[in-house]
C-alpha cells in the first residue's frame, strides 16, 4: 500500500482509534488509556472507526518512488508480547464491544501466517462481537502465501485488504519502483478474492505524467477490469517533498497533468471501467470528488466528468487539495 499512500489520512486528523502519543500524553478520541503509536500513522479514511494495532512498523518495500509515507521509519516487526499487551490495554480501555480492527503500517500483511493467526486469535479472543480486520498489503505478501493460508487468515476474520495498484501500466510501475507487475498485482488480488476477502484497489492519478497519461488510465481500467475489486479507489497524485519522484519533478524530468488533463484522465479510465466495483473518487486530493457503483453509475460518472471537464461544475482549487 498502502499505499498506499495518500488513500490514507494521518491519524492525527481523524483518528477515532484509541491511541495515546507519548508527548501529549492524550488519546486520539479524548480518552486517556495508554496505547502508544510510533507515528507518523497512516490508515485509509474507511478505518475511521477502527481500532489501529501496529503489527509492523513501516513498509518494507519502502521503495517506491511516488511515497514518503515510512521514510523515517525503518521497517521492523513489532515483538509478539508487546503486541499482545497492547491488545489487552486496548480491551481494557474499550471493553469487549470493538468491531472493526486495522493492521498497520505499511503492510501488515507481510508478516508470516503463524504470526498473522497469532495476532488474529489474540484479538478475537479480547473482541468477541469483532466483525472484520483489515490491512494494507503488497501484492507479494499475498503471492508468498498459498491459497490454503489465505483463506485460513480469512476465517480469522482478515476480511478486507487494501493494495495499489497504482498504475495498470507496466512502464510506470517499473518507473516507479513498485516492486511488482501488473499481472501479480491482478493475480494477488484474484487470489485474494478467491479465499473471501474483499479488496479494495487503489490507482494513483497523475502517476505516468502527462505523456502517458490516457494510455496508464487505459491500461489501469484494463487491470480493475480483471480484478474486480470490491472497491476502486481513484486519488490524485501529489508529490510529496522528499521522495524520488517530487525531486525528478522538480528538476524538469517528469511532466504532471494539470486539473483538466487529470479530469480527462479519470473519464478515459471510467469509460474503460466494464467489472463491478464500488468506485470511489472523493479523495481530498481529487479535483472532483465522484463516487458510485459500477456498472450502473457509469453513465452518470461520465456526465459530471464532462460538467467538470467543461467547467459547468467547478473543479476543486489547489489550496483545497490535500493529501
Ligand atoms: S508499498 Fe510503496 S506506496 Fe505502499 S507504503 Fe510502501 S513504499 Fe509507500
Amino acid at each position: 500500500m498502502s499505499y498506499a499512500t495518500g488513500q490514507m489520512s494521518t491519524a492525527a486528523t481523524a483518528q477515532r482509534a484509541v491511541a495515546v502519543r507519548r508527548r501529549p500524553p492524550l488519546c486520539y478520541n479524548g480518552c486517556m488509556c495508554e496505547l502508544e503509536y510510533e507515528e507518523p500513522l497512516f490508515r485509509p479514511p474507511s478505518e475511521a472507526a477502527s481500532l489501529i494495532l501496529q503489527a509492523t512498523i513501516g513498509c518494507s518495500h519502502n521503495r517506491c518512488a511516488f511515497c514518503s509515507m515510512y521514510q523515517t521509519k525503518k521497517f521492523r516487526v513489532r515483538p509478539s508480547a508487546e503486541l499482545r499487551a497492547e491488545i489487552a490495554t486496548a480491551r481494557r480501555a474499550l471493553g469487549p464491544d470493538v468491531g472493526r480492527v486495522f493492521l498497520a503500517d505499511g503492510d501488515a500483511m507481510c508478516l508470516s501466517t503463524r504470526r498473522l493467526v497469532e495476532i488474529l486469535d489474540a484479538v478475537r479472543a479480547s473482541f468477541p462481537r469483532l466483525q472484520r480486520v483489515s490491512a494494507y498489503a503488497n501484492a507479494r505478501d499475498i503471492l508468498h502465501k498459498s491459497d490454503t493460508e489465505l483463506t485460513e487468515l480469512r476465517q480469522r476474520k482478515l476480511k478486507l485488504l487494501y493494495l495499489g495498484l497504482e498504475s495498470g501500466d507496466d512502464f510506470t510501475l517499473t518507473a516507479i519502483e513498485k516492486g511488482a507487475t501488473v499481472d501479480q498485482i491482478v493475480t494477488a488480488v484474484q487470489r485474494a478474492r478467491a479465499a473471501g476477502m474483499a479488496t479494495s484497489v487503489m490507482v494513483l492519478i497523475g502517476l505516468a505524467g502527462r505523456e502517458r497519461s490516457l494510455e496508464h488510465a487505459r491500461l489501469s481500467a484494463a487491470a480493475i477490469n480483471r480484478m474486480e475489486p470490491e472497491f476502486t479507489a481513484l486519488l490524485t497524485y501529489t508529490p510529496v517533498p522528499g521522495s524520488p519522484l517530487f525531486e525528478r519533478i522538480a528538476r524538469g524530468d517528469f511532466e504532471l497533468p494539470g486539473p483538466r488533463e487529470s479530469i480527462a484522465e479519470i473519464r478515459e479510465f471510467v469509460k474503460n471501467l466494464d467489472c463491478r466495483t464500488y468506485f470511489t473518487c472523493n479523495h481530498a486530493s481529487n479535483y472532483l470528488p465522484l463516487t458510485g457503483r459500477l456498472p450502473t453509475s457509469k453513465r452518470h460518472l461520465l456526465e459530471l466528468l464532462d460538467a467538470g471537464a467543461a467547467g459547468a461544475i467547478a473543479l476543486k482549487p489547489e489550496f483545497l487539495r490535500g493529501l
